[in-house]
């Protein structure tokens, strides 16, 4: 990991910007290659993040993991982080002055890692990449440019796990993904490099 991007991460292990430090086991900064072309962003660290201080390691996870080596790539190709790096009390959403203090850190890692496509994953991580008038059920799937990113909003994995219409909206959307990274085909990465506690109805409610 680049120097930088490493104190930005200790800086995060103690950081006591917001209320979420009051609960948290360990802070998760997200992980993967700091020349990663594509970040994913979720909403927050669950009970698993939490204890292991790392982004998506649940059953959330495990299909993001899945949805990733559908398009041909590996877990460790990409990099993934949260727009909020500390575990809200029973995996309540984060609230606005949370995401408001974390949000450096997450523009950070955007400006260190350059990736050249970032996927918010459900609405929250959606509503902070691009705006307040986006959500997942009406942007997913389609890309969206800013500056020298592309954004690519997706339903959040955890909503689409059980859900086998959104699982297959889901499936499709990374085939689009690979396209857009067909297109650039520096988007993954590097050559050189290359070497839930919550009720089923109220996950939906809470990322469709
Ligand atoms: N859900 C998220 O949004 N982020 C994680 O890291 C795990 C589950
Ligand atoms: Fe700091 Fe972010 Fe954790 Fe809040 S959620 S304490 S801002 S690292």
């Amino acid at each position: 990991m680049s120097d930088r991007l490493g104190l930005i991460h200790s800086e995060i292990l103690v950081c006591s910007k917001c209320e979420l430090y009051k609960g948290r086991t360990r802070a998760v900064p997200g992980e993967g290659p700091d020349n990663a072309r594509i970040m994913f962003v979720g909403e927050g660290p669950g009970q698993n993040e939490d204890e292991q201080g790392r982004p998506f390691v649940g059953a959330a996870g495990k299909f993001l993991t899945e949805l990733i080596e559908s398009i041909g790539l590996k877990r460790t190709d990409v990099f993934i982080t949260n727009i909020v790096k500390c575990r809200p009390p029973n995996n309540r959403a984060p609230r606005k002055p949370e995401v408001e203090a974390c949000n450096p850190y997450l523009h950070s890692q955007i400006g260190l890692i350059k990736p050249r496509i970032i996927c918010p994953l459900g609405t929250p991580a959606i509503i902070t990449l691009i705006g307040d008038e986006y959500s997942a059920s009406r942007s997913h799937g389609k890309p969206i440019t800013k500056g020298d990113s592309t954004i690519f909003p997706m339903y959040h994995p955890a909503a689409a796990l059980y859900d086998a219409s959104l699982k297959e909206t889901i499936f499709r959307d990374f085939q689009i993904l690979k396209q857009l990274l067909g297109k650039d085909s520096s988007a993954s990465v590097n050559p050189s490099d290359a070497s839930e506690p919550k009720g089923r109805k109220q996950t939906l409610e809470k990322w469709a």
